[in-house]
């Protein structure tokens, strides 16, 4: 079964499910480490490119580690649904210390919301990937960028390193340049950095950037708290066992 598929960005091209030989690339552990496990499944499954959107491969086909994080995750999403259907299972630990019960959660795929990529960002993007805005705290200019497949393998190696620091890596990898800082001191800046600053900085990158929202709200059915969680994705979420796909298996 093959489908037409549009991306946040506008990228429009044709999908099928995953076949049994793809399972490889699920398994394969260096895969995995280098953070690019799931191009090769992005690869197989993108039959044919419709629209490129913003992107300019040529005759080329697309090269996946150069496209927008949002419109990756947006295609493994739709893929995964063109695989084993939109229905998703998940189990996480009530937050509320008192309970700290199980909560199964199912959820409908197609039912987050997607985020397409703004006219603005679209031409930023376009006129070099550059991106500027000023922190308020700090009084500076920095510039940043949208986030490819690239920085996703560059910031899974940088969190090896750092699995304490995730805002540092992210900033790290996403801030090109900090109005009269030093290349070598931006780490260093970074770390300094007012939590307001920070904050203000993660809203202006959900501005710029597209895809699919993954935070939902769910509620906990022994206490009745709600909390908001980062949709779970681990293998099973390409390699479904009973837990993770209702009525399959
Ligand atoms: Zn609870």
């Amino acid at each position: 079964m093959s489908e037409i598929i549009t991306c946040p960005s506008g990228l429009t091209g044709r999908i099928r499910g995953m076949k049994t030989r793809e399972e490889r690339f699920l398994a394969d552990r260096k895969l995995a480490k280098a953070g690019t496990q799931l191009d090769p499944i992005l690869a197989a499954c993108w039959e044919e490119t419709l629209d490129p959107g913003p992107y300019d491969f040529g005759d080329n086909p697309i090269d996946w580690s150069k496209v927008l994080v949002g419109d990756r995750f947006f295609t493994l999403l739709q893929i995964r649904v063109a695989s084993y259907g939109p229905d998703y299972t998940f189990s996480v630990c009530c937050d509320n210390r008192s309970c700290r019960a199980k909560i199964d959660w199912e959820l409908s795929l197609l039912d987050l919301p997607v985020v397409a990529l703004s006219e603005e960002s679209r031409a930023a993007y376009l006129a070099g990937n550059r991106f500027e805005t000023r922190l308020p705290d700090a009084g500076r200019r920095v510039w940043f960028h949208l986030l490819s497949g690239n920085d996703e393998r560059r910031m899974t190696q940088l969190r090896k390193g750092a699995s304490e620091r995730p805002l540092s890596t992210l900033l790290h990898a996403r801030l090109d340049q900090i109005e009269g800082v030093d290349a070598r001191d931006k780490l260093k800046f970074i770390e300094d950095l007012a939590i307001s600053d920070v904050t203000f900085l993660l809203g202006v990158f959900d501005r710029a950037d597209c895809g699919v929202e993954t935070e939902i709200d769910i509620e906990c059915p022994e206490c009745l708290g709600s909390q908001s969680v980062e949709l779970p994705l681990d293998k099973g979420f390409f390699l479904p066992t009973k837990t993770t796909v209702s009525g399959r298996v």
